[in-house]
């Protein structure tokens, strides 16, 4: 017979943390590994704050209220009967790659699962953009801001005007930021993904794929890596907008302590959360 869905909810919950720490332990070696021995990393480093981020995440999936009720469960159903417990979350794990069979009426009741995108769903949505449709985007793009330009980027001088896959869009906000923006598409549906994102004080003079000099715009890089990771499929136009809200990069305030520069580092506010009541993306620290 098997167990009522509650439990089977509950055996999810605490096997999806289990997997998250888990995950998160192989972190420290490859930040070792990418540190430069023997001088350690600085507290601010892009690597650092995304291992913080994670931290934070399991943090709060543990104090949930889903982890919460599953922990208290398991800590009543060992009180009633302790017997024969071992540690079954590799047999969970193998369990969970297993396709549900035909028979078994509703195995497993879903944990709601929200996306992962930090991007917003509006009304205002458009079809993402496609290659096809790249050259009009840009004339319209800077035809319509005069404080930003948008850009394809050739690398050396080309003979054709083909665009290239991938190919690199730079954005600039003048006195505030230089972008490159790696994209690319498949001949299926021709529709352009952003792959990466690097960025540059407005007078650095670097290749799109080196990083800059200031860390404020490492961190900004690791901050736009951090929004693709969430949603690969996002689309240009949307991925535009996040891009455009850094026009007051060093003036505005963060939506959380109210500062434009963070009491530790003194950085500006390089994370972006939209707001759905506003509908603008809102200004906040890493550290916030
Ligand atoms: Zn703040």
């Amino acid at each position: 017979m098997s167990p009522p869905p509650a439990v089977e909810s509950q055996v999810q919950a605490l096997t999806d943390l289990y997997n998250s720490i888990q995950n998160a332990r192989h972190h420290p070696r490859d930040l070792l590994k990418t540190s430069i021995a023997p001088n350690p990393l600085p507290l601010t480093h892009p690597s650092l704050l995304l291992y913080s981020q994670q931290l934070k995440d399991i943090a709060h999936t543990l104090r949930s209220d889903a982890v919460q009720s599953a922990l208290r469960a398991a800590k009543e159903s060992e009180k009633a009967d302790g017997q024969n417990i071992m540690n079954n979350v590799r047999r969970e794990n193998r369990k969970r790659r297993r396709p549900p069979s035909p028979e078994s009426p509703q195995p497993y009741t879903v944990i709601e699962r929200q996306s992962s995108s930090l991007f917003p769903v509006t009304k205002d949505d458009v079809a993402p953009l496609k290659s096809l449709e790249l050259i009009e985007y840009i004339r319209q793009f800077n035809k319509k801001n005069s404080s930003y330009k948008l850009g394809i980027w050739q690398g050396t001088r080309s003979s054709t005007r083909d665009l290239k896959n991938p190919a690199i869009l730079r954005f600039t906000i003048k006195d505030v930021l230089t972008a490159y923006l790696t994209v690319s598409y498949t001949s299926n549906d021709l529709v352009l993904l952003v792959e990466s994102v690097t960025t540059f004080g407005p007078r650095e003079r670097k290749l799109p794929h080196s990083q800059s000099d200031y860390s404020v715009y490492r961190m900004l890089s690791q901050e736009f890596g951090r929004m693709i990771h969430s949603d690969p499929q996002v689309g240009l136009q949307k991925f535009m907008t996040l891009l455009c809200s850094y026009e007051n990069m060093f003036t505005m305030r963060c939506d959380k302590c109210q500062r434009v520069l963070c009491v530790e580092g003194h950085v500006a506010a390089v994370e972006r959360v939209w707001n759905e009541s506003d509908g603008q993306w809102q200004p906040r620290h890493v550290s916030c």
